[in-house]
C-alpha cells in the first residue's frame, strides 16, 4: 500500500510561541508513524521557523498560497523560488477560503499551479463544491471545471506526481463532512477525469480529502480506495487530534 499523505493546513493560526510548542508536539507523536507523509503548511513568516525546527526530521513542510509571477513589480505577493529558499517542498493551490475572498480564478489558480511545478514545489489544488450547486446535482460539472481549466492550458500531463484535494465548500470549517462514499465517488470521478486524458498522470496523482476530517472520521475516509489521506484544517491546530487522524492514515 502506497504512503497516505496527512497535510496540515494552519490557515492563518499561530504565533513563534504556540508554534514551536505544537511542531514539538507533532515531533513527539508523529516521528514513529511510518506509513504516513506529513506535510505542514504554515502563513508565509513562519517558513524560517519550521525549516529550523523541522529540517532533517520526517515532516515536510509547505505554503498555502504563491504568485503565478517568477518574480518583480508584485506588491504583497510570495514566489515559488523565494519558497524554495526556504525548504518548502507543497504549496497548497486555489483554496475555496482564498477563491472566494480574493476572487482567484481558475486561470490564475492554473497558473500558480504551474509555477510550483516549474520550481519542484508539490501543488496541492484544491477544488470542491458548493452546498447549493451539491444540491442542484452539479458538484461534478463544478469540479469538473476546475480540473478542465488546468488540462485545456496546459495538459493532462502536469498532473504526474501532483496533490489534488477534494475540499466540499460545505464541509469546511462546519464539523460536516462528506460521508465516505460521497467523497469516494468525487475522488473517482476526479481520476477519471485526469485518466482519459492521461492515464500515467492519473495514477501518480494523489487525491486529498479535506473538510472536518477528525480522528473519528478519517478511519472510514482513509478507508476508501481513491482516499490517498486528507487536508486538515482546525484537527492540525491540536496535536493529539492531528495524530489520531496520522494515525488512520
Ligand atoms: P477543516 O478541517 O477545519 O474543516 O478545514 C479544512 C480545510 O479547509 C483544509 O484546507
Amino acid at each position: 500500500m502506497p504512503r497516505k499523505i496527512v497535510v496540515a493546513n494552519w490557515k492563518m493560526h499561530g504565533n513563534l510561541a504556540t508554534n514551536q510548542q505544537l511542531l514539538q508536539a507533532y515531533l513527539d507523536r508523529l516521528s514513529a508513524l511510518k506509513n504516513v507523509e506529513v506535510v505542514v503548511c504554515v502563513p508565509y513568516p513562519y517558513l524560517a521557523q519550521v525549516q529550523s525546527l523541522l529540517q532533517h526530521t520526517a515532516i515536510a513542510w509547505g505554503a498555502q498560497n504563491l504568485s503565478k509571477d517568477v518574480v518583480g513589480a508584485y506588491t504583497g505577493e510570495v514566489s515559488a523560488s523565494m519558497l524554495r529558499d526556504f525548504g518548502a517542498t507543497h504549496v497548497i493551490i486555489g483554496h475555496s477560503e482564498r477563491a472566494t475572498a480574493y476572487c482567484e480564478s481558475d486561470e490564475n489558480i492554473a497558473a500558480k499551479f504551474m509555477q510550483a511545478k516549474a520550481h519542484g514545489l508539490v501543488p496541492i489544488l484544491c477544488v470542491g463544491e458548493t452546498l447549493i450547486e451539491r444540491e442542484a446535482g452539479v458538484m461534478e460539472m463544478v469540479v469538473a471545471k476546475q480540473i478542465d481549466t488546468i488540462i485545456n492550458l496546459y495538459g493532462a500531463a502536469v498532473f504526474a506526481n501532483t496533490v489534488v484535494s477534494y475540499e466540499p465548500i460545505w464541509a469546511i470549517g462546519t464539523g460536516l463532512a462528506a460521508t465516505p462514499d460521497q467523497a469516494q465517488s468525487m475522488h473517482e470521478f476526479i481520476r477519471h477525469r485526469v485518466a482519459s486524458h492521461n492515464q500515467e498522470a492519473a495514477a501518480s496523482l494523489k487525491i486529498l480529502y479535506g473538510g472536518s476530517v477528525n480522528p473519528q472520521n478519517a478511519v472510514q475516509l482513509f478507508n476508501m480506495q481513491d482516499i490517498d489521506g486528507g487536508l486538515i484544517g482546525r484537527c492540525s491546530l491540536s496535536a493529539q487530534e492531528f495524530e489520531g487522524i496520522c494515525q488512520a492514515a
